[in-house]
């Protein structure tokens, strides 16, 4: 006897039309070994192509599918946001629709969640299908917010992983907008578990983090869980006024001993560089965090729902989630 009564798994989808088969022949055979019920909730993220159609296709054959259309394309952090607030199941898998994350470890997260675990997470032994910068990069940045925050964040884990009834609601208490999922999830805390697996290639399409997007959302993780580089920037501002400090004593003590008090148009030049690049350093640290406050300061909605279309069997009566966006009616 098992306590999930109703798993749900959100799929994130952007643009994702030729991914959507291969995934839902992959769900229906994992599924046939699972001992509880099952949500197959898609969150479609303002995909262009034919993938919302594909999916009211899939919801017209299959009274497990229900369907989030997004009102435009908010990215994958406020997509799977949007998947957890409407979550039906007392657990949930998060899985991305390239089949990147085998559905196939599915039920080993249960039994897990099943021992009392709260995020059973699942971390990478091997990339494949991406590049070395893509992996090196990450696995740097990773690094640096471990040490950086002051929460431990897993390294080589992605959204992959299954939370608990518990886990779920902790997540739809966080209301902010600028989002990054890894680190809430570690900030949440609970009981957590790694299982091992080697990340495969996309099935089909083409990833849709651009290096800019990924820089966006690696500055959202370090201004969200971090206050180490305002501290920085306070220390290399001592920094720099002590050796500035130096600097004027020993141009005077010159000047005094050796009448010289002509320091030189090189070295002025120097000073000058420097001490300008230090400035816009520091103002643009501070910057960063001020624009995250001023976007926090709107208290706008994470997200807009066009239409939600819930799974069409015993458990489809209206649910009310702790909203973080409305349904655009
Ligand atoms: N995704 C999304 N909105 C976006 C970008 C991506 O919902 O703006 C979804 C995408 O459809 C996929 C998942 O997020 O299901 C992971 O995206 P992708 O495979 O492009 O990322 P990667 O695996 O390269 O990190
Ligand atoms: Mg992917």
């Amino acid at each position: 006897m098992i306590n999930t009564k109703l798993l749900t798994i959100v799929v994130p989808i952007y643009n994702e039309e030729d991914c959507l088969c291969p995934l839902l022949e992959r769900l229906q055979n994992v599924m046939r070994a699972l001992p509880c019920k099952v949500e197959w909730l898609f969150v479609n993220d303002g995909s262009t192509d034919r993938s919302l159609a594909i999916l009211k296709q899939m919801q017209r054959e299959d009274t497990r599918v229900a369907i989030i259309d997004l009102s435009r394309n908010f990215g994958k952090e406020r997509a799977m946001c949007a998947g957890i607030d409407y979550a039906k199941g007392d657990a949930l898998v998060i899985l991305d629709a390239d089949l990147q994350d085998p559905p196939e470890l599915i039920p080993r997260m249960l039994s897990e969640i099943e021992n009392g675990y709260d995020d059973v997470y699942a971390c990478r032994t091997v990339r494949k299908g991406e590049t070395y910068f893509k992996c090196w990069s990450a696995k740097m940045y990773y690094r640096c917010l471990h040490y950086l925050s002051d929460i431990p964040i897993q390294e080589d884990t992605g959204d992959f992983r299954m939370l608990s009834s518990k886990a779920i609601c902790a997540l739809r208490r966080l209301d902010e907008s600028e989002r990054n999922m890894k680190g809430l999830f570690s900030y949440i805390g609970l009981k957590k578990k790694a299982i091992y697996y080697e990340r495969d290639a996309r099935v089909a399409g083409e990833t849709k983090w651009s290096y800019s997007k990924l820089f966006d959302l690696a500055i959202k993780g370090l201004t969200s869980f971090s206050v180490l580089p305002l501290r920085f920037v306070s220390f290399m501002g001592c920094m720099v006024s002590l050796i500035a400090f130096v600097y004027l004593l020993v141009v005077v003590v010159k000047a005094l001993l050796y009448g010289d008090p002509v320091a030189g148009y090189p070295s002025l030049m120097a000073v000058l560089l420097f001490l300008g690049g230090t400035i816009m350093l520091a103002l643009g640290i501070m910057g960063e965090y001020l624009g995250i406050i001023y976007k926090e300061s709107k208290h706008r909605p994470v997200y807009y729902i066009n239409e939600y279309l819930p799974m069409r069997n015993e458990y489809s009566e209206p649910i009310n989630p702790e909203k973080k966006g409305g349904i655009v009616s």
